[in-house]
């Protein structure tokens, strides 16, 4: 769950309302499709989670929800009644619309009937490395990496993921999606390069990056006592000269093919796995 200041927006009434919608003009409609852009999605700080499966996984997290979105084939349905009622008493606006503006609101290539805005919500910088093993991603850039390593970030029970530098942004519908729901279990915290450097160094984390240099030793001679932060790298180029200079230790996943690298995610995976393989049974 989130801290207590996070669950109601302070401007936020305290009981929602209803409200029908079949036009497509309705400013409503407008502003939820904006958020399908980035742009949006930072100036007001909110997110779309499309599906059943994720707004309950989010509302289940206590994520603060702002509006609920059903096409009206499922007025009377008993399961949306109750989730409909639940979005009420949390303060979020509950939107029946007709079938037109449910499809200009979703997405394209995947129609869901049930739509949930969130506030986005990072942990403080200051918790990275907190509680058990941490992933740091280094200006990670796809979303369907992003949202898998997520998924596997949770699933593996570890304790946050670090976006350090620019990173794709996690509440892109992309990533939600990917995430199955993990993006409401897995606590994220954005940090710079050189904030991420100095966090490391004051708070004496043990960080272990991974490396396809010549130099590096196997991934399963490494040490990965508490407090681990796994350290990976961009897409294209890897770790940063500086990140990699901060590592007390570099590591490789061995290769025998003829293929140059893992991509991102598969090695973020069997890196969580390799840490956590003497405490996770
Ligand atoms: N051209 C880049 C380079 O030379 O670093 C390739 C980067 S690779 C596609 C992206 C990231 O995936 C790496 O920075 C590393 O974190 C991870 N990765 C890929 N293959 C790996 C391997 N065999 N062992 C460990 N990590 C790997």
């Amino acid at each position: 769950g989130l801290p207590d200041g996070h669950r109601h927006h302070p401007d936020r009434p305290r009981q929602g309302s209803f409200k029908r919608v079949t036009s497509l003009t309705n400013p409503l409609v407008k502003d939820i499709r904006n958020l399908q852009q980035k742009k949006f999605r930072d100036e007001k700080s909110l997110f779309i989670a499309e599906g059943q499966k994720l707004v309950r996984d989010a509302m289940d997290g206590d994520w603060p929800i702002e509006t609920l979105v059903y096409g009206d084939e499922l007025a009377g349905d008993e399961a949306i009644g109750q989730l409909a009622a639940r979005a009420k008493t949390a303060g979020a606006t509950v939107m029946e619309v007709s079938a037109l503006v449910l499809e200009k609101i979703a997405r394209r290539d995947n129609p869901q009937t049930v739509i949930g805005i969130f506030r986005q919500h990072f942990a403080p910088a200051s918790s990275v490395g907190e509680g058990g093993l941490w992933v740091a991603l280094d200006r990670v850039r796809d979303p369907g990496n992003l949202g898998t390593i997520l998924r596997t970030a949770d699933a593996a029970g570890v304790a946050g993921v670090a976006l350090v530098g620019h990173c794709c942004d996690p509440f892109a519908s992309e990533t939600v999606r990917a995430t199955m729901g993990s993006i409401f279990h897995v606590p994220m915290a954005k940090i710079s390069e050189e904030a991420f450097l100095s966090h490391v160094r004051r708070r004496k984390l043990h960080l272990v990056g991974t490396h396809l240099s010549a130099k590096t030793m196997d991934y399963r001679a490494a040490r990965y006592d508490a407090p681990t932060l796994l350290l990976m790298g961009n897409e294209q180029q890897g770790l940063t000269v500086d990140l990699a200079d901060a590592c007390d230790e570099l590591v490789k996943i061995p290769m025998r093919g003829r293929a140059d690298s893992l991509n991102l995610a598969v090695s973020t995976g069997l890196m969580i796995y390799e840490a956590l393989r003497t405490t996770l049974r």
